[in-house]
């Protein structure tokens, strides 16, 4: 019998595992006592002993930014910009420094670093800066040295040297920018829900966990309202095409990941989600000249979301936190303007819109069913989103959210 003589193989079994990096973020629930930290400093050590080169990105603990926000206002009615971001900036160091200690406690070594530090370098906006770079010589001399890094998400150091913040929930973007820059193999968002569901699931208990959405659609999601990413990361990991999971800091399961669109997504008439926001800004202009509008909006660093023209108003909305903003840019044009009051959006998303009709009919009908009068509607290729008055918001999506069997399991697009 003839028998084929192979090459010894070598063995590997005494070889290092491969190092790749992992970019770990957990929000202000999943670090909000100490006992919680202690948890977080366990699974970065867990996630480092399983061969991984690990960055943790960490939020302040529970309300911390909140409390920090309400201190300076107690303290004065107009606090600088400047001074804003270095008081708000201290509560992801406060967990960071922490963790640093429990990490040490479990036999392992840490590091933890400011923004600053960890060599993320932002434009010059405080309160909503944006990234413009990340110097990670730093980080990748602690990894180097067998070290698990902590990062303070939500800040940078501008570049004029001052700390400068990424607005609410910049920790998200935080870690998906060290994601891209240090070529990460993925980046986990462990936050308080066990991943993205198809509304809230703290309006609607019988949402359904996403095992797939794609770049497009969180963009959508985030853009109104789903706030379990922050818009900005979205569009940082797309552009960059780092691979998001969002899961639960509680257990051990799987999440939803966020990737390049599939035909999963495409299949069915089905939406991914219903997603809403309680508090909307929108604005009324006349007698202004449009280029110029915008122009004085863009000067404000303001972006604005939908626009409609009536007439010879136009209609805008723009994010509630930049409500002084252009309240400032609106003052300094010659035009007549108000905002609207008690105003709230609802957000119907999915890719499978592209191909399917009868999305924007099952929509309208369900609101008439509901005597909703939807008030301005905008939409895109994957959404329908509309105004309402805000005390009919909650029951518009649940509404939406039944019409369209999200509830069902089907709505999940399982794999396989
Ligand atoms: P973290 O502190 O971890 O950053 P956030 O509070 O910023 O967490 O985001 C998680 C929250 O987002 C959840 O507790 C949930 O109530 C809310 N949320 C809103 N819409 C959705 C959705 N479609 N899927 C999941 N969570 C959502
Ligand atoms: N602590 C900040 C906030 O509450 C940033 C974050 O949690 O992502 O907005
Ligand atoms: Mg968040």
């Amino acid at each position: 019998m003839a028998t084929t003589q192979f090459e010894p193989l070598p063995d590997l079994a005494a070889a290092e595992p491969s190092l790749g990096t992992l970019v770990m973020k957990f929000g202000g629930t999943s670090v909000g006592d100490p006992q919680k930290l202690k948890d977080v400093a366990r699974r970065l050590v867990d996630a480092r002993a399983a061969g991984n080169r690990v960055v943790a990105v960490l939020s302040a603990m529970g309300d911390t930014t909140d409390d920090l926000v309400r201190l300076a206002y107690e303290v004065s009615p107009l606090p600088k910009p400047r001074e804003l971001d270095m008081l708000i900036s201290v509560g992801e160091r406060i967990s960071c420094a922490l963790a640093a200690m429990a990490i040490h406690d479990l036999g392992a070594e840490a590091i933890s670093l400011t923004g600053s530090q960890a060599g993320i370098v932002t434009d010059t906006v405080h309160g909503r800066a944006k990234i413009v770079d990340v110097r990670a010589r730093r980080i990748h001399e602690a990894l180097d040295q067998d070290r698990i890094v902590l990062v303070a998400g939500f800040q940078g150091v501008s570049t004029d040297f001052d700390i400068t913040t990424l607005g609410r929930g910049g920790s998200d973007t935080t870690a998906v920018a060290l994601a891209a820059a240090l070529g990460a193999d993925a980046c986990e968002i462990y936050t308080d829900v066990d991943g993205v569901f198809t509304a809230d699931p703290r309006l609607v208990p019988g949402a359904r966990k996403l095992h797939a959405v794609s770049y497009e659609e969180m963009l959508e999601m985030a853009a109104s309202g789903a706030k379990v990413l922050a818009l900005r990361s979205v569009e940082f990991a797309r552009n960059h095409g780092v691979k998001l999971h969002v899961r639960s800091t509680f257990t051990g399961e799987e999440g939803t990941w966020i990737t390049e669109e599939d035909e999963r997504m495409l299949e069915k008439a089905m939406i991914s989600g219903v997603t809403h926001t309680l508090e909307e800004a929108v604005y009324r202009v006349s007698g202004t000249d449009r280029a110029d509008l915008f122009d004085a909006l863009a000067d404000a660093s303001v972006s604005v979301d939908t626009i409609i023209q009536t007439g010879d108003d136009i209609v805008f909305s723009a994010p509630v936190e930049d409500r002084a903003a252009t309240e400032a840019a609106l003052g300094g044009l010659d035009s007549n303007w108000e905002e609207r009051a008690h105003l709230g959006k609802v957000s119907v998303i999915g890719a499978g819109m592209k191909s399917h009709p009868g999305i924007a009919a099952r929509t309208f009908q369900t609101l008439r069913d509901l005597g909703v009068e939807p008030d301005l509607v905008a939409t895109s290729p994957i959404k329908i989103a509309f105004y309402v008055s805000q005390r009919d918001v909650e029951r518009t999506v649940i509404a939406l959210h039944e019409a369209f069997e999200l509830s069902s399991v089907e709505a999940e697009r399982a794999h396989g």
